[in-house]
Order: C-alpha cells, then sequence, then structure tokens
C-alpha cells in the first residue's frame, strides 16, 4: 500500500534526495567508497560543501555579509548558542510555543530576558499581536513556524533598529525570506531538508564579536565562519542529503514556486477541516495557521472516535497523524516534499471516515 507520509519531524524527503543518498552510501562520487567511509577533507566532500552553501546563499537570496554553516547538534544547541555569542545584557523573546519557551530558558543563564508576549494562556494555538519590542535589547528572538501547535508567522516582523534572530526549523525553504533584516537563524534540518544531524545557521558577519565573555571554541559561531564548517568533522551525510534536497528544491523552480503549492496543500486541507462535520482546527485565526503543520481534533460529540480515526487513517497508509501530546488530535504536517497527492488521500480518508459516522 502506498504510504503518505505526514511525520512531524524527522519527516518526508524528496524521492530525489533518498534515491542519491542511498546511492552515495554504496558509491560516493564514483570513489568506489562510500561516502560513509571517505575524509571528509577529500576534495569530494569538499565539493558537496561548497555546493550546498552556495545553494542556501542563491534558494534565500542571501545578500553579502553573511555566513552559512552547517553544524552539529541540533537546533536546540542553538538556544544556548545565540545567547552565548550575542546577549551582552539583555535579550527579548517572543513566547509561541514549547520550542520558544526552551529557547528562552537558555537565553536566561546568560542575561536579563524580557518575554514581549506569550500565547501560553490559550496552549499557544495563536500568535500574540501588538506587543512592543524595547530598543535597547541585544536581539529579538522568536520562532517562526510552531511545529507542535500549527501557528505559523510568516511575515517577517518589525523590530526596528533591533537585531532579529529566528529559528526557522519548520518552516525554513517554504517562502521567501529577507535575510537582510536578520542577523542570524537557524534550523534543524531534519523538518524540510536532509535527516537529523545538522542545522544550518546563517549569521551575518558583524553581529559577531561584541560580547565580552569567553567562549568555548566549539561553541563560537567565529570558529566556524573561520573554518567553513570544517573547524572539526561535520555531519557528513546529512550535508549530502541537504545538497540533494536543495538541488531537489532549485529543480522545482526554487522558494516562490515551493510557497505556492505549499500555500495550495494547506488551503484545501483547512477548507476540508473546515467544512467538516467532526474535525476542527485547533487554531480559530485563519492568519496564525502554519501551513507547514495542519492540528486538528474531533469535535466534541466526536470525542471518543479519535482513536478510531488514527487506526483508521494509519490502515489507509497515513502515517505520523497523531497529534503532539501537548494538543493531542491529529497533526498533518505538509512539508516541501508531501505531494498534493498525499494531502488528498488524507481528506479522502477523513470523508470516508465521517460517512461511516
Ligand atoms: C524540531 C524543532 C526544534 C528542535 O530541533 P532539534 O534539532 O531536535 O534540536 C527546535 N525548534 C523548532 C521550531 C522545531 O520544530
Amino acid at each position: 500500500m502506498k504510504k503518505h507520509n505526514f511525520y512531524a519531524g524527522p519527516s518526508i524527503l524528496s524521492q530525489y534526495t533518498i534515491k542519491n543518498t542511498a546511492d552515495a552510501v554504496i558509491n560516493f562520487a564514483d570513489m568506489g567508497l562510500s561516502i560513509l567511509e571517505i575524509s571528509h577533507r577529500s576534495k569530494q566532500f569538499q565539493a558537496v560543501m561548497d555546493e550546498a552553501t552556495a545553494l542556501v546563499k542563491e534558494l534565500l537570496e542571501i545578500p553579502e555579509g553573511y555566513s552559512v554553516l552547517f553544524l552539529g547538534g541540533g537546533a536546540s544547541l542553538q538556544f544556548c548558542m545565540v545567547p552565548f555569542n550575542l546577549l551582552q545584557n539583555k535579550a527579548a523573546y517572543l513566547n509561541t510555543g514549547v520550542w520558544a519557551t526552551k529557547a528562552e530558558k537558555e537565553a536566561k543563564l546568560f542575561g536579563e530576558v524580557i518575554e514581549v508576549a506569550s500565547s501560553k494562556d490559550k496552549n499557544f494555538n495563536y500568535i500574540p499581536k501588538n506587543y512592543t519590542v524595547p530598543t535597547d535589547v541585544d536581539y529579538f528572538h522568536y520562532t517562526t513556524n510552531n511545529t507542535i501547535y500549527g501557528t505559523e508567522i510568516r511575515k517577517d516582523p518589525e523590530v526596528g533598529n533591533v537585531r532579529l534572530v529566528a529559528d526557522m526549523s519548520s518552516d525554513i525553504f517554504s517562502r521567501p525570506v529577507d535575510v537582510s533584516k536578520y542577523d542570524l537563524i537557524y534550523a534543524g534540518a531534519q523538518k524540510n531538508l536532509a535527516p537529523a544531524g545538522v542545522t544550518i545557521v546563517i549569521v551575518r558577519d558583524d553581529a559577531l564579536g561584541h560580547v565580552t565573555r569567553e567562549i568555548p571554541t566549539m561553541l563560537d559561531y567565529r570558529t566556524h565562519v573561520k573554518k567553513g564548517s570544517m573547524f572539526n568533522t561535520p555531519p557528513v551525510l546529512p550535508i549530502f542529503s541537504a545538497l540533494q534536497t536543495l538541488k531537489y528544491y532549485k529543480s522545482l523552480g526554487g522558494i516562490r514556486a515551493i510557497e505556492k503549492t505549499d500555500l495550495a496543500k494547506a488551503e484545501k486541507l483547512y477548507e476540508a477541516i473546515d467544512s467538516s462535520k467532526m474535525f476542527v482546527a485547533t487554531v480559530p485565526g485563519h492568519e496564525d495557521r502554519s501551513i507547514m503543520n495542519v492540528c486538528f481534533v474531533m469535535k466534541p460529540e466526536y470525542a471518543e472516535l479519535e482513536k478510531d480515526f488514527i487506526d483508521f487513517a494509519t490502515a489507509q497508509g497515513m502515517m505520523g497523524i497523531k497529534g503532539h501530546r501537548d494538543v493531542g488530535g491529529f497533526r498533518a504536517s505538509l512539508y516541501n516534499a508531501l505531494p498534493m497527492e498525499s494531502v488528498d488521500a488524507l481528506i479522502a480518508c477523513m470523508k470516508e471516515f465521517q460517512a461511516k459516522h
């Protein structure tokens, strides 16, 4: 049976990425060796790193003066690396969920943290509006897409002269971003790019070197900028896979073309949920809804059918639609590599289940 992959992360990758990665595990760059067993300093791997870096810059239209890094440690390590490198006195954070909360917690180890707004009062089912970011902070940090709750900020916030830092782990490459507004963007790769193990960091070079504290070598962005992400052994295989996905994105027509498809997929699924008698989206405000992670639950009168629907859908090949335990219900993640066909299959499955009950 055809499987439809709605996992939230690690999550669906393009067949192009999977196939080329599998091939490179057997024979990388015609070396007659696996990519798993060659030096990261070989010219063949250096070419992978160079091309991946160049493609990130091209696809996101990154201006001069920025470095693209491929680091280990996951997005979670960035929660502490960001304040280690950028927080001298005070930073402002917007709290829109579990990941934002975790980022904020780490920052408190390095200085004063001002939480400008939080949507915790409603289990993070909306994006706070009308908050003000103080002008005297070292930076403002926010999470563009809240993977667990299905909310998303798709418009770069206006924060005047304050340095902007964003966790884009679960929606990078799903829309054009004006990188020039940001001092630092980071994203764990396992949601829209590659297998787990690598994190992309895009950093404005002149944002670094302003804090007075000592920074351990591996946690200092300047180390990795200087060494082109090759200070130590980088996550070789995930970087190779990332390159395949980036090539695939380029072949689709780049980020604008991808955004169009992503919007169409999400619109279709939300439409099906909003017009159903059985299901309801957990995020009421349409403008706050994520196009990457669509969260929905049973209406109260059907609540006891929740497990039945998961079983029914799973039996039809819908994989990974169980909602996060903090939200319950269902979550369909519609990352870039998920085809419209899978959205159609899920909608058909929902309709069939509703007709039965
Ligand atoms: C998944 C996720 C993380 C955590 O990523 P790790 O690579 O597991 O550390 C952080 N932020 C967001 C928005 C995420 O979706």
